[in-house]
């Protein structure tokens, strides 16, 4: 089966380097799935996984939204933060997931801040939920 290069970048590097028969990306519009030979475009993420298939192997990696751009022969994730499952610090996740919700809790008047603990609590949740993937 042919195959499709991915690439996974922060502002702090390089995340994620990979051939792929499928990649499966969460768009701001939906679940977007991706093989090699698919049309050019530009699409914005949502916070959530990307999950990069070859066989029966499967690598999960967390993005915090960005854009995916895809080219017949490439894919490439530029997101804020992205972290493959199995280098998610599942305890600091937990810690932020906590946090977010005591904010929530707390400032219900105040928009920012809830906005801000919303999008916190969102990235908290996906982090948990892509580490409990990885491990499948
Ligand atoms: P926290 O409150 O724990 O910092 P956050 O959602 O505010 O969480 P981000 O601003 O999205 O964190 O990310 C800051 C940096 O920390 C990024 O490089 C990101 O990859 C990394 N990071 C955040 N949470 C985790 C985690 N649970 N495990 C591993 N790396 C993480």
């Amino acid at each position: 089966m042919r195959t499709i290069a991915v690439s996974i970048v922060t502002p702090d590097g390089p995340v994620y380097e990979s051939e792929a028969e499928l990649v499966v990306a969460k768009a701001t519009s939906g679940e977007l799935g991706v093989m090699a030979g698919h049309v050019p475009l530009v699409a914005p993420l949502a916070i959530g996984s990307v999950r990069v298939k070859t066989g029966n192997e499967q690598d999960v990696v967390a993005v915090t939204g960005g854009f995916l751009e895809v080219r017949p022969d490439k894919v490439t994730v530029l997101a804020q933060a992205a972290e493959r499952a199995e280098d998610i610090d599942v305890d600091r996740a937990l810690r932020a997931k906590k946090r977010a919700e005591e904010r929530l809790n707390q400032k219900r008047e105040a928009n920012i801040d809830h906005k801000r603990a919303e999008l916190s609590l969102k990235r908290a949740i996906n982090r948990i939920q892509v580490a409990q993937l990885g491990k499948k």
